[in-house]
């Protein structure tokens, strides 16, 4: 019996972290059948990838793909980044479930930016299934967000939940693992996610305990409450019984970054104490959130549809204005710290000319103060502004990509309108984090080695998910496959220049299907929503 893909002459370099070694790899109904040097077996498709590396598909640990694949299945800036295996449903955020009388409100909140999604679906399963008729060129991996369970509970309110709006919230956790969810995240500076106490938090992780559900934490504050947040996600996952996964480890806003080391000692003494935490890192020194992040929490109350009749109040901008404008010169929040208008860019909205552009340049062309310039762009936009702000340091990005605890999570949100449209100025990390993370810091700036590399986008990743038969090359595994080439992989994608695809990986292989094939895009998608096994 033939193969159907023999990739021969290659370095496997496994996903484990053990060095790379010289072997052909074979693959049969979507397996891996062997893994030897100098196989000769037939094979209906034989790749000669001499001198390049096989590895396994990249897991994204950390994605905001989950509507991106209903415009653009063939989720084409992932797939060529060697991804194969989506995590999404990340930061409180997930496109169901959906109660019919809210959708309005659900599409408000979860909707991107440059789209208006419908959401034609009210449970968690009803969603997925919508999904995989889509057929995904990745595999995709869902949590259900806890912004949506607590719209569905108790709407858009700032209070903490009752007894019954927590037994909603069980409930709607329950059906979404039912369906086939891996657990749950919090957005604990994105309301309503952020109007949750602990307590809460901590009663519905019990409520996953014995069904292997996973707690994902973008953290209450990763600016001054650096280090209290922290201790909240530790102490949510430990009295919750659950595995912690901590979102993008950073430290935000120049006057915390001395905080870092303190965060990653947290982690460390967590472990020690037997807590299973860990988490997720992207690399590079911006991040990107839609802009109305910008304004409190309090004042989204109710929706984005209150917060535009906020932004458009007298008193309300000036009390917006007074809690923020910390100093005068810099915008001050939880999420962000305090960081200049010259370091926050506007990433895309209606108008387009304005893409690229900071909010101090944005002031100085319409002659307004910068804070007034902020608020009038969110009212002008209907708070639909993506926005991509400078607020850590880049020595402490390499510090927790190092970190022996943490893997790489892109937290890439696409920009997209359809198949082949491309709009908006995008983080780079969209296109670009995982050859990155090859090129610039395993060749480039040896901040480890490559199969340290690889092992933190695959193995790692996958073993934090009890994946057991991905993100390894070995013989039964599924064959998901990246193959690149060590000496010239590379992140094209900039900040001024975001729509461009890596170079240097040739194939990418899903399920066992060639999806990239010579550099070309394949067919309909391979990918599968998986299922946690319990
Ligand atoms: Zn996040």
């Amino acid at each position: 019996m033939a193969w159907s893909l023999l990739l021969r002459g290659g370095t496997v370099v496994d996903g484990t972290g053990a060095p790379g070694r010289a072997a052909d790899v074979a693959v049969e109904g979507g397996r891996i059948v062997a893994v030897a040097p100098a196989l000769s077996g037939a094979a209906e498709r034989v790749l000669d990838v001499t001198g390049r590396v096989v590895a396994p598909g990249f897991i994204d640990m950390h994605s905001h793909s989950d509507l991106f694949y209903f415009a653009c299945p063939s989720a084409e800036s992932k797939i060529r980044q060697g991804v194969t295996t989506e995590v999404v449903g990340m930061c409180s955020f997930s496109p169901a479930p959906v109660r019919a009388d809210q959708q309005a409100l659900v599409k408000g909140w979860v909707g991107g930016i440059g789209q208006t999604p419908d959401l034609p679906w009210e449970t968690f399963g009803q969603y997925l299934d919508r999904l995989r008729e889509l057929r995904p060129a990745v595999n995709v991996i869902h949590l259900v967000g806890h912004g949506a369970l607590r719209i569905a509970a108790m709407g858009f309110e700032a209070r903490p939940a009752g007894a019954d709006d927590l037994r909603r919230m069980e409930r709607g956790l329950g059906d979404a693992m039912d369906a086939g969810a891996w657990g749950f995240s919090t957005g604990l500076v994105y309301p309503p996610s952020a109007y949750a106490h602990t307590d809460e938090l901590i009663a519905l992780a019990k409520s996953m305990r014995g069904r292997h559900g996973y707690y994902f934490s973008h953290i209450r504050g990763e600016s001054a409450m650096l280090l209290e947040s922290i201790t909240e996600a530790i102490r949510i996952g430990d009295a919750g019984g659950v595995p912690v996964q901590i979102a993008h480890v950073k430290a935000s806003g120049p006057e915390n970054w001395s905080k870092l080391d303190g965060a990653l000692g947290m982690i460390d003494d967590a472990r020690r104490r037997g807590v299973d935490v860990a988490g997720d890192v992207y690399p590079y020194n911006a991040g990107s959130t839609k802009m109305d992040n910008l304004m409190p929490a309090w004042a989204h109350e109710g929706g984005v549809m209150k917060l535009l009749e906020r932004l458009a109040d007298r008193a309300m901008r000036k009390r917006i204005t007074d809690e923020c404008l910390a100093d005068g010169e810099r915008w001050g929040t939880v999420s962000q710290g305090r960081i200049g208008f010259d370091q926050i860019f506007i990433a895309a909205c209606r108008r387009r000319e304005l893409e690229g552009l900071n909010l101090a340049q944005l002031a100085s062309q319409s002659g307004k103060a910068p804070a007034e310039a902020l608020l009038d762009l969110l009212l002008d936009e209907k708070c639909t502004v993506g926005m991509v702000s400078f607020s850590q340091s880049l020595d402490n990005v390499a510090k927790v990509m190092a970190h022996p605890a943490l893997m790489i999570g892109s937290d890439s949100i696409p920009l997209f309108e359809g198949e082949g449209d491309r709009p908006g100025k995008p983080h780079p990390r969209t296109y670009g984090t995982f050859p990155r993370v090859l090129g610039e810091y395993a060749r480039e700036r040896r901040l480890f080695s490559l199969e340290t590399a690889v092992h933190k986008m695959t193995g790692m990743p996958a073993a934090r998910l009890g994946l057991g038969d991905r993100g390894v090359v070995r013989v039964g595994a599924v064959a998901d496959l990246a193959v690149f080439d060590a000496a010239t992989v590379k992140d094209e994608s900039t900040y001024p220049d975001p729509h461009r695809y890596p170079t240097g990986i040739p194939y990418v292989v899903v399920n066992g299907q060639l999806a990239v094939d010579g550099g070309r895009l394949t067919g309909p998608g391979a990918g599968r929503v998986l299922t946690p096994a319990r």
